[in-house]
């Protein structure tokens, strides 16, 4: 339940009102909704907040009801997609272009990457120091090195940088170095990893996991922003299915399905989607033609030498003309969004 405060409402009523509540044993989160100042109410699922009553409190000037369970997360308690701003970029207002390797495989493969991400016109760059590999004998990535790295490749091209976290451990010092925490589609319940990013002072972008629904991805979500953190990116990137000719199943359906139900922003991940280097580019532009707020696109200076991912990665000719074919459809579909907001290089 969300309650819009009076207009009028001074700081000390504010404070006055978020502690009666408190008080009532109800958990507070403040949040602006079309500009006002809303008081997010929760509660235990298995006592449901009666809308009644609270209209009385002073100070209160609305109270807006929500029945989905991602009540953070849906767009019914925030009819605006959220912005997540980190360095270079406004996500969800800005197309946010994530683009780099899979795996930080050393300091000169990570510089001419982000080279080549800035060269094209990308503001964030991608790369794994910790990498959820299906076998224990493959490439487990670079650790604290790898993110010192993209550090240094980032601040020198001005991009923001995405990385994987897979432990709660990891986090305080992942966050020396990375603006967004990425949560792999294999971590996408690891509710513990969840709720301690609920706590981190960064973004973070939750991949859906290989078999969920869109509303377990939002329920993954809520975990984070419950806990604390405004500041959440959804991405698809494929799903498992019995179809077996590409990697994984790309559900283009689940972008327009993700910007109508929740206002987090969505980032749509076709090489991880596809699983062929060939199919990338025609899905990574029917995301931006279908609403996607941002590609992730696996792009390395020579993909046929990746030590991970090498299939479904993409050089750089093949990025800087998909760069181009997304510069000409974002002018088309992102008419609400101003368009010098898409940050050219
Ligand atoms: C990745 O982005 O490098 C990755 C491992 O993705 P996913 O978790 O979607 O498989
Ligand atoms: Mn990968």
């Amino acid at each position: 339940m969300l309650l819009v405060l009076d207009r009028d409402l001074d700081a000390k009523g504010q404070a006055h009102l978020e502690e009666r509540l408190r008080w009532m044993g109800l958990g507070v989160h403040r949040l602006l909704r079309e500009g006002r100042l809303c008081l997010y109410l929760m509660a235990l699922e298995s006592s449901p907040l009666e809308l009644k009553g609270f209209e009385e409190l002073r100070g209160v000037d609305e109270v807006v009801g929500c029945e989905k369970p991602f009540r953070l997360a849906s767009r019914d308690l925030h009819p605006q997609t959220r912005i997540v701003e980190v360095p270079h970029v406004r996500i969800g207002q800005d197309l946010a272009i994530m683009a780099g390797p899979c795996a930080v495989e050393s300091r000169e493969q990570i510089m001419e990457s982000a080279a080549i991400v800035k060269r094209c016109g990308g503001n964030i760059l991608r790369g794994g120091a910790f990498k959820p590999r299906t076998s224990p004998y493959s490439f487990q990535g670079m650790g604290e090195e790898g993110l010192r790295y993209m550090r240094e490749a980032a601040d020198t091209y001005g991009l923001a940088v995405i990385s994987e976290v897979m432990d709660s451990e990891t986090i305080p010092m992942a966050c020396e170095y990375v603006d967004i925490i990425q949560v792999g589609a294999r971590n996408m319940q690891n509710f513990s990893l969840l709720k301690a990013l609920g706590r981190a002072p960064k973004a973070v972008m939750v991949k859906r996991g290989p078999s969920a629904t869109y509303k377990e991805l939002l329920m993954a979500a809520e975990y984070v922003l419950s806990g604390g953190n405004p500041n959440v990116i959804l991405c698809e990137r494929g799903i498992r299915t019995f179809e077996t000719a590409t990697r994984n199943t790309f559900d283009l359906t689940a972008i327009p399905y993700l910007k109508e139900t929740s206002s987090l922003p969505v980032i749509a991940d076709p090489s991880h989607g596809t699983g062929v280097r060939r199919f990338v580019p025609p899905m990574a532009r029917a995301s931006v033609a279908a609403g996607a707020d941002g590609i992730m696109v696996e792009v390395h200076p020579d993909p046929d030498q990746a030590v991970s991912d090498k299939d479904q990665t993409i050089g750089p000719e093949a990025f800087a003309q998909l760069m181009d074919e997304i510069r000409a459809i974002a002018k088309v579909v992102r008419t609400d969004h101003p368009t010098e907001s898409f940050r050219i290089s």
